[in-house]
């Protein structure tokens, strides 16, 4: 007999463990296939290992500029296997909160790898050669998640070229790095290794970094990482094939239609990442593809009305809180229930660089491509007080707004402690409240959020210390 589920979830990432917790609140009898660690690559190769090194590198920076504080520490130094150790004890204490989790939640947790069957029953292959076990959804969901994608030539290999799986492990620093592609892994990284006195240089093929961002924080955030000595090549394409490994690398890029050469001790691509859709059995089923991804509606149904799938392995927006929020709206929708749509334009995205960045909504240029007539309000940090206190009065907030209706599009920030400012004007964008809600918001003093508050006055030259 095979045991049955309501729901089986294959892949225990931020996508499938939080579906399971929720599965479980909604009375589903549940299980997660899980061929690693629940928590998945944003516990363990991801989100927390990263912020966990990039805080390091930030405390680092900044105990080496404590004079500026009044404060002497004679010398500085960096002992990187304590920070490594942080990174791993951080991991560890939210790796055992999440088997908490699963436990209180009566949620069983098989350890091995999952695929679907004919029957569209689950065979799971279990981990340590423990054999197999089958067992029977009334539905599934795959949460499989995905992997760095590297160009032929320029994989990972023991020493020289990394993914950001084989980096976050580094047992040692390089004193220098190419990092090929200037997206958010590569910004997040350029930054925390010129803290721990790496030399970066970053080659982006677009005409800018962080392409997807509006434009004004792509030139901020580039003028600020030149500024702390990262190197930063635009346009530059990567040509895999000249990869030549030695002392260090080397590798050519085609920039402005020359082949220019750049050397360094180690090599890291980060150029996005590709869903995990292979040997799961999707041969067996009539689910439908959308690219290389899952192909979903938009409560995460897949062809096959009984098999559902979320997170990184159906793209769009490939991040840990937006596949939480797909996993709960597949199994809600599973139960019966009507949940909310996600809206992209809802999801703030976060770069952990320093200074961050983060923004929600349109940029300026996509609201104009949309058609609307838009206005902008743009304050710096410098004119705000807390962030001189902190020492960290670099970047500025810039809100896009709707000529005539007041209508808040999107907010772009670069700056102190922005990822967790972003929520604010989220918020208002689910509220569809107005640039002038905004304004009426009492923003305390001294803070870093009153430069939300000035941002939306600076909209029609108001700005009170502008
Ligand atoms: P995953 O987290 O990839 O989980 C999928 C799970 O499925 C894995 O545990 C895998 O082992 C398992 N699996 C796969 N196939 C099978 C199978 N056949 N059987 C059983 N199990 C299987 N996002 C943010 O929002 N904020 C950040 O700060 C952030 N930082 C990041 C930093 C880095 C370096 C990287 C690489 C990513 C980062 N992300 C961040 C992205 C984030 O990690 C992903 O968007 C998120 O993990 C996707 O969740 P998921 O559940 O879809 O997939
Ligand atoms: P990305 O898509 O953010 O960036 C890839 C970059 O590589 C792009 O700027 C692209 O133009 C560039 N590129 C592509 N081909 C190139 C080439 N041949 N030469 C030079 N540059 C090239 O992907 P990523 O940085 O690898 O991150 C992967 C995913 O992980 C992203 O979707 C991101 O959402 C997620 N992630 C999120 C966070 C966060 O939320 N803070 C942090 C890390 C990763």
């Amino acid at each position: 007999m095979t045991k049955e589920y309501d729901i089986v979830i294959i892949g225990g990432g931020p996508g499938g463990y939080v579906a399971a917790i929720r599965a479980s609140q909604l009375g589903f009898k549940v299980a997660v296939v899980e061929k690693g660690k629940v928590g998945g690559t944003c516990l363990h190769a991801g989100c927390i290992p990263s912020k966990a090194l990039l805080r390091s590198a930030e405390l680092y920076a900044q105990t080496k500029n404590a004079r500026a504080f009044g404060i002497i520490a004679p010398e500085v130094g960096l002992d990187f296997s304590l920070v490594q150790d942080r990174k791993e004890d951080i991991k560890d204490r939210l790796f055992k909160g999440i088997q908490h989790l699963m436990k209180k939640g009566k949620i069983d947790l098989y350890e091995g790898k999952g695929s679907i069957l004919e029957s569209k029953d689950v065979l799971i292959q279990l981990n340590n050669g423990e054999g197999e076990v089958i067992v029977s959804p009334r539905k599934i969901l795959i949460a499989t998640g995905s992997r760095p994608r590297t160009f032929q030539g320029l994989e990972a290999d023991e020493k020289y070229v990394m993914t950001s799986d084989e980096a976050l492990e580094m047992e040692t620093l390089p004193k220098s790095i190419i990092i090929v592609g200037g997206g958010v892994i590569g910004i997040e990284w350029a930054s925390m290794l010129v803290d721990f006195d790496v030399q970066v240089t970053v080659l982006e093929y677009a005409d800018r970094i962080l392409p997807t961002e509006d434009k004004d924080v792509s030139k901020e955030i580039q003028r600020l990482l030149k500024k702390k000595g990262v190197k930063i090549v635009t346009g530059a394409r990567v040509l895999s094939e000249t990869l030549e490994k030695g002392e260090g690398v080397s590798i050519k890029a085609e920039h402005k239609g020359k082949e220019v050469s750049y050397s360094a001790d180690k090599l890291l691509v980060s150029v996005g990442r590709l869903p995990n859709v292979e040997g799961i059995g999707l041969d067996k089923t009539e689910v439908e593809m959308n690219g290389m991804f899952i192909k979903t509606n938009e409560f995460y149904q897949t062809k096959e009305a009984t098999i559902y799938a979320i997170g990184d392995c159906i793209g769009g927006l490939q991040l840990a809180h937006v596949a939480s929020h797909e996993g709960i709206i597949a199994v809600e929708h599973m139960a019966g229930e009507n949940p909310n749509m996600l809206d992209p334009t809802l999801v703030p995205k976060c770069v952990y660089c320093s200074p961050e960045v983060a923004s929600v909504g349109l940029t300026e240029e996509e609201a104009k491509e949309k058609g609307f007539q838009v206005k902008t309000g743009k304050f710096s940090f410098r004119a705000i007080g807390k962030a001189l206190v902190l020492g960290e009065s670099d970047g500025f907030i810039k809100l896009v707004v709707e000529e005539g209706t007041d209508k808040l599009l999107g907010a772009h920030m670069v700056g102190p402690h922005v990822t967790d400012m972003i929520t604010e004007v989220g918020l208002a964008r689910v509220l569809n409240a107005t640039a002038m809600d905004i304004a009426h918001t009492i923003h305390p003093h001294p803070t870093l959020s009153e430069a939300i508050g000035e941002a939306v006055l600076s909209i029609d030259g108001k700005a009170i210390h502008g």
